[in-house]
């Protein structure tokens, strides 16, 4: 591993002022950023022994909000520096936001989850296997070409248009999205409110990172809403049941009212380089009951729009059959 210079910030605001004192070293977006933050290491850590990135700087960011507390209408504000493990074992998250405490009950193995952090886990860098060995400079190392599209693509995307083909690999993205999740950043200007609707771009928009942050910024919260009466659940699909990652998942929250679906949200995860909102899927259900035929017209409409790629086109039924078990389960029906 390359030598670096570590600057254990004791709070947000040194954390902001260690990156912004980077100048326009820290504010580079390209490939090879020169200041990171470091949350558990779980990520950044691997990434720096490959020599796939070789940061100068890292600034700890495990001394950020580490709490999670009620907001005053209802809600819940989740610190970036919240460990998996405390999300697992808060009471509010299991009884309200089981969708969201499912997908962090279900990352890697107890360990992972006592050691990475909620801001780590959003922030995380993509799976790909080129993008992780140093041999290979594809497009989003600066590279002229993304070596997936005529190479090993079986865990890549069946959504997007490239021109890379990564999914996003954070399992709490997905429910982040389907609750209509907001993100607290901040920077050296102060701080912003993003949906995580919009936290999240395409590689066409933006090839280096996989969200709006910029290289300046720290994510410092998610924020869920107030619960009402929202029915939800995460299925993911995994080849290995730990120590790995989704080949497929979803996340459903339904407004029921009775056995009737009013309204949903439907958010897909590992088949896009951003958690892939599912439109026709919600569109398909509005106003039913939800049923198993209701839930597989659901899912069909869902991936009706996937383009897998050379080697992953098994991934359309098993994203499909997560979605099926996702709403099955938000209406409170079991599956298996
Ligand atoms: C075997 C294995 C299996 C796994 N399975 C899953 C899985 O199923 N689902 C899943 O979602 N994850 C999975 N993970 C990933 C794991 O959850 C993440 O690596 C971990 O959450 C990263 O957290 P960390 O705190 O260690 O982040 P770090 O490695 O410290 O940081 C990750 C990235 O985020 C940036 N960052 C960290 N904090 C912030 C912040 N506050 N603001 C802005 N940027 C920040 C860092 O600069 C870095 O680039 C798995 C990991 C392993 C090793
Ligand atoms: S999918 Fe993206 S990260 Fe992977 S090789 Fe292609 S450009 Fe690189």
């Amino acid at each position: 591993m390359k030598a670096f210079a570590y600057v254990n910030a004791a709070n947000e605001k040194e954390a902001v002022a260690a990156l912004a004192s980077g100048g326009m070293d820290a504010r580079t977006a390209g490939p090879d950023r020169k200041y990171l933050p470091l949350a558990g290491g779980m990520d950044l850590l691997a990434r720096m022994k490959d020599y796939t990135h070789q940061p100068d700087v890292l600034v700890n960011v495990k001394n950020l909000d580490a709490t999670i507390r009620q907001t005053p209408d209802g809600g819940l504000r989740i610190g970036s520096a919240v460990k998996l493990i405390d999300v697992i074992e808060n009471d509010l998250i299991a009884k309200n936001y089981p969708a969201f405490h499912y997908a962090a009950a279900e990352v890697g193995t107890p360990q992972i989850r006592h050691i990475g952090t909620v801001g780590g886990n959003l922030n995380q860098r993509p799976r790909c296997w080129y993008f992780r060995n140093e041999e290979f400079n594809c497009l989003k190392k600066g590279g002229s070409r993304c070596f997936s599209v005529d190479g090993e693509n079986q865990f890549h995307a069946i959504f997007g248009e490239g021109p890379c083909h990564i999914v996003h690999p954070s399992s709490l993205a997905v429910p982040s999205m389907a609750y209509g999740a907001r993100f607290r950043v901040v920077g050296p200007n102060g701080e912003r409110d993003v949906p995580a609707d919009d936290y999240f771009v395409m590689p066409d928009r933006s090839l280096f990172s996989e969200n709006v942050l910029a290289p300046d910024e720290l994510l410092t919260h998610v924020i869920l809403p107030a619960p009402r009466n929202l029915k939800s659940a995460s299925y993911e699909v995994r080849f290995k049941p730990s120590h790995d990652w989704p080949i497929a998942m979803a996340t459903a929250v339904l407004t029921m009212n009775g056995a009737t679906v009013q309204a949903a949200r439907v958010v897909l995860g590992a088949v896009a380089p951003i958690p892939w909102r599912a439109p026709a899927a919600e569109a398909a259900r509005a106003g039913r009951q939800m049923t198993e035929a209701v839930a597989t017209a659901a899912a069909e409409a869902a991936l009706k729009g996937a383009k897998p790629m050379s080697g992953n086109a098994y991934k359309v039924q098993v994203a499909k059959t997560a979605v099926k078990r996702a709403l099955l389960q938000a209406a409170g029906i079991r599956t298996v």
